[in-house]
């Protein structure tokens, strides 16, 4: 039976879908339809007889492809399943699986992910004797990532001084040599890693035009979702399969590139413009997925950047409710509100757990986020990532605690024994073991006295590692739990080895551990609470660590929470974004330039797009960072919403603690879970306060050596000065969060 577009679909999308020849492109507004359209466009060309073998379908997310393909087997059937549909990542390895003999690898590839790839290159750093402070794992793959996402291979690194010009600036001249040498050892290992797949991609169809030429005849119709988000390496592996049937379909926002930082690149939307002269090029204004007035609002803050093309969304949904702002005293207590509106909404909306989403802009927040749903009994699933607790880092500092409450502990000392690496090898552990048993011992009982099971020259380490452990569990039975937390996180080598890595998933490993700080700190200075010792700590969160809860959130309906990365392409009816304040969002860390501030601008655009009928924002006015109470300071993307869009739900000075006065489901909650009402908690005093009036100061007269002030990181010295097109520069040294670049004009710093 015939699909009648014509009533699923307005006339532009329907032309778009019919357009079924040459190459189209469709760069339109969130929630216009674009996804929807490559969608029905897949159906209709199955329709008219296409085999589904020669439609390849790419998308950003595997959760995406998946539901792209469920969407349109609902329309064409199971024909669906042999569509060629998923990530670049996944699509071209898959091609590489069975054509990589021909570029000298084997077909049976291993695929590095990036623990191994930074393993691997930490190993050869090593061999060749360079600064590790100034060559850390990270950040040479970093540079290598960009190498490969631009296609420049080894010997073109090496041999253009343009390309070097960066590292060597950066006093990093051997970045050329790690590549060569990184190349090498994963080529003779066989492995490739994920830079790689597309790369090699882009050169087997350089070099076997016989591939190349299968695989354009296989895929006659080529689709990319999200398409402003590709990378160089991918733009060219799309052109060259569209090259001879020139059946090329893009869709994408350019107000929605937010992975520059991965070497996403607008030029590619430009580009396709040039390459494809006849293109078709389709326009969709109307939003069908969010009320008039979140239409509005993301409209008003994306007018704030300058880089992008106009274009006017409207929509003709209803105008819906205003934009709400809760204003919290602490993340603990933003929680708690955000929690407790959840629960409220869907009780009086007699809505479903799943029209729920909470996104924010750092994993490490989710920890508050999830503490207070769990109070309050309310399942909650993460996507694109692990829940708190169930974190690598987090796992890994926790064992360090449980270990010093318990030396008994066999799991966690398994696990931390020889992490941060200190010497221990897997055969020293295993002899461990081994004796432990064969003497009926606990293994603690053997790591404790390894001088007398091992020869001295691999016990040495053992011994210092117990010796160290012994004092955690003195120093534990002193202090509180967050005294304890804080030194054996510095003092194991945890904080020094998180910090080295400056790859993103290295930044947020980093922040994850100082959010489990600070959670325990706020668990020490709670009034009430009589044992603040670490094994009540651990006792307290043992329910949160146990990996069973990981899967029970998974079945039935439940809140969504994820990075607003990941939440792209998605829709909820009810969206929470959380943590709107300075320096978190747009975040501290990633603004160094204009173009930078523009880039967390459109994350916001796309956050705010992803509601349907009611969208939430939050803030605290104070925060804990390494278990010091900071103030925060709003976003100023609240301030750049037009106001006409927004309700602020707990007027300023009146506090939280109003609106919680008339809560009409307070009962329900002190019921359900005993929850302290939520009340704006009096905070106790702590060692650094922030002013709340913490204002740009005049950064004209820095000087090197001076000390400054910054309402995030504390006190510290400035080491260096720069000046560049982008602004003049300041490396200072914090001296509890190590050395930072800030860009002067955006660093709100005081001179002391
Ligand atoms: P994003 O930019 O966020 O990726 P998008 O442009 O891909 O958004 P879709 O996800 O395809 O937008 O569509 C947004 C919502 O609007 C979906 O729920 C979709 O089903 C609905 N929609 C799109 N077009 C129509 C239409 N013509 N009639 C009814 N609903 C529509
Ligand atoms: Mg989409």
């Amino acid at each position: 039976m015939a699909l009648d577009y014509l009533s699923l679909l307005n006339p532009s999308q329907a032309g778009a879908v019919m357009q079924t020849e040459g190459p189209c492109m469709i760069i339109a507004g969130a929630g216009s339809g674009k996804t929807r359209v490559l969608t029905y466009r897949i159906a209709h060309l199955l329709e008219q007889g296409v085999s589904p073998f020669n439609i390849l379908a790419l998308t950003f997310t595997n959760k995406a492809a998946k539901e792209m393909r469920a969407r349109v087997e609902k329309v064409v059937g199971p024909n669906a399943r042999s569509l060629w549909m998923g990530t670049f990542h996944s699509v071209f390895a898959k091609i590489l699986r069975s054509e990589a003999d021909k570029i000298g690898y084997p077909r049976s590839f291993t695929i590095y992910d990036t623990q191994d790839t930074k393993t691997l290159i930490g190993q050869i750093i090593r061999e060749l004797e360079l600064d590790d402070k100034l060559y850390k794992p990270g950040l040479v793959l970093g540079r290598i990532s960009a190498a490969k996402n631009k296609l420049i291979s080894v010997n073109q690194y090496l041999s253009d001084a343009a390309i070097k010009a960066d590292d060597e600036a950066a006093l990093r001249p051997k970045i050329g040599v790690l590549y060569q040498q990184y190349q090498q050892r994963c080529f003779k290992a066989g492995a490739m890693d994920f830079d790689d797949l597309l790369f090699n991609t882009n050169v087997l169809f350089r070099e076997h035009t016989d591939v190349l030429n299968k695989y354009q005849n296989m895929f006659r119709f080529v689709m990319v979702d999200e398409y402003q988000d590709t990378n160089y390496s991918q733009y060219l592996i799309t052109r060259k399969l569209a090259a001879k049937e020139r059946n090329i379909c893009v869709v994408g926002d350019d107000a929605q590139s937010i992975y520059a930082f991965r070497g996403a690149d607008i030029t590619n939307i430009l580009n396709f413009e040039k390459d494809y002269p006849e293109l078709k090029v389709f326009k969709l204004e109307q939003n069908y997925r969010s009320t008039q007035n979140i239409v509005k609002a993301a409209n008003s803050v994306i007018k704030n950047n300058q880089a992008q093309l106009r274009k006017d969304v409207f929509s003709e949904n209803e105008e819906g409710t205003l934009i709400e702002v809760i204003k919290a005293a602490s993340d603990n207590e933003e929680g708690k509100l955000v929690a407790t509106t959840i629960f409220e909404d869907k009780m009086n909306g007699h809505l479903s757990y799943d029209n729920f989403a909470i996104l924010y802009r750092t994993n490490a927040q989710s920890r508050a986020m999830e503490e207070a749903l769990r109070k309050l009994n309310i399942r909650y699933k993460i996507v694109g990532g692990l829940s708190f607790y169930q974190r690598k880092e987090i796992k890994d500092l926790v064992a360090y605690l449980r270990l010093t409450v318990n030396q008994n502990d066999e799991q966690a000392l398994r696990r931390v024994i020889n992490y941060p690496k200190r010497g221990i090898g897997d055969t020293t552990i295993s002899k461990l073991v081994a004796t432990a048993e064969a003497a009926n011992h606990s293994l603690w009982e053997v790591v404790s006295n390894a001088d007398q099971f091992v020869p001295a020259r691999i016990s040495n380490p053992v011994v210092t590692f117990a010796e160290n452990i012994k004092a955690y569990t003195a120093l534990a039975a002193r202090e509180d739990a967050f005294e304890a937390a804080k030194f054996i996180a510095k003092n194991s080598g945890m904080i020094e080895e998180l910090y080295a890595d400056k790859s993103i998933e290295g930044l947020s490993r980093y922040e994850n551990i100082q959010e489990l700080l600070n959670g325990i700190k706020e668990y020490v200075d709670d009034p009430e609470r009589e044992d603040k010792s670490l094994g009540a700590f651990l006792q307290d969160i043992a329910l949160v660590t146990d990996s069973d809860l990981k899967d029970a959130a998974q079945e039935g309906e439940a809140v969504t929470l994820m990075t607003i990365h990941s939440a792209k392409g998605l829709e909820f009816r009810n969206v929470f974004i959380v943590g709107m304040e300075e320096n978190l969002f747009p975040s501290q860390m990633m603004i160094t330039s204009r173009a930078d501030l523009e880039e967390e601008r459109r994350l916001f655009y796309v956050a705010i797009t992803r509601a349907e009928k009611k969208l939430t924002l939050s803030y605290a006015t104070s925060r804990y960072q390494w278990g010091n109470l900071r103030s925060a300071e709003k976003s100023r993307f609240l301030d750049e919403i037009d106001p006409a869009f927004v309700h602020f739900k707990f007027a300023a000075g009146g506090g939280p603690g109003a609106g919680a006065a008339e809560q009409p489901f307070q009962h329900v909650f002190e019921r359900r879970s005993n929850l302290v009402p939520v009340l704006p908690r009096k905070v106790a005093a702590t060692k650094y306060v922030a002013p709340a009036d913490f204002s740009p100061s005049d950064t004209k007269n820095l000087v090197a050596g001076q000390r400054v002030e910054h309402p995030k990181f504390g006190f510290g010295v400035v080491r260096l000065l720069e000046k560049e097109p982008a602004g003049a520069k300041a490396t200072i040294d914090f001296e509890e969060v190590g050395e930072k670049v800030l860009l002067l004009s955006f660093a709100k710093l005081r001179i002391h």
